[in-house]
């Protein structure tokens, strides 16, 4: 990796104009905050990064800088329900289209599908990608199925109705059977 791509200061127009993509594997531990909502980091833990820059052209003017970054990694969580580690798949796709200002940026991001961000010198992904995977998080990690059984509280006596039909009707059978 050549020193311009450094991904916390990418100079965005030279990695477009390499035309090769950032490949990099971060560790968790230098996205402190998406660490500190994690339980238990692995010393493995890390985020697969991909980064793409490219021009486009601007009929009239320069042409514009677009990035597309990918990410994934899985995190360790709190389950909501049992409190035990749940780990959770976090993915990221966006494209990004750098503009002059943050009063353009402003001005065009609701006709925008793309968003839109302000084209510094050293451009710091890391913080990007960290805000990207702080928004993938889920409001409220869970267990499809926790294992083990959680002490129900009476707002959660609908979920367990339904999840839990089908063993009170074999026991109630089997209740029957006994008789
Ligand atoms: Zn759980």
């Amino acid at each position: 990796m050549s020193s311009s791509l450094q991904a916390n200061r990418l100079n965005l127009p030279a990695l477009a104009r390499e035309g090769v993509p950032l490949i990099a594997s971060i560790p968790l531990q230098k996205l402190k905050r998406i660490a500190k909502e994690t339980q238990g980091l692995q010393p493995d833990s890390s985020v697969y990064l991909e980064a793409r820059a490219e021009f486009r052209p601007n009929p009239g003017a320069d042409d514009v800088v677009w990035l597309h970054l990918q990410a994934e990694t899985s995190l360790l969580l709190t389950c909501q329900r049992c409190t035990g580690a749940v780990l959770v798949l976090l993915k990221v796709d966006q494209w990004y289209r750098f503009v002059a200002t943050e009063d353009i940026a402003m001005a065009e991001d609701d006709q925008s599908e793309e968003d839109l961000l302000v084209l510094e010198p050293q451009f710091d992904l890391l913080a990007l990608l960290e805000d990207e995977l702080l928004m993938a998080l889920p409001l409220v990690p869970m267990h499809d199925a926790c294992p083990v059984a959680p002490t129900l509280s009476v707002g959660d006596a609908d979920i367990a109705g339904e999840s839990g039909a089908k063993p009170n009707a074999f026991a109630a059978l089997a209740q029957l059977r006994r008789k």
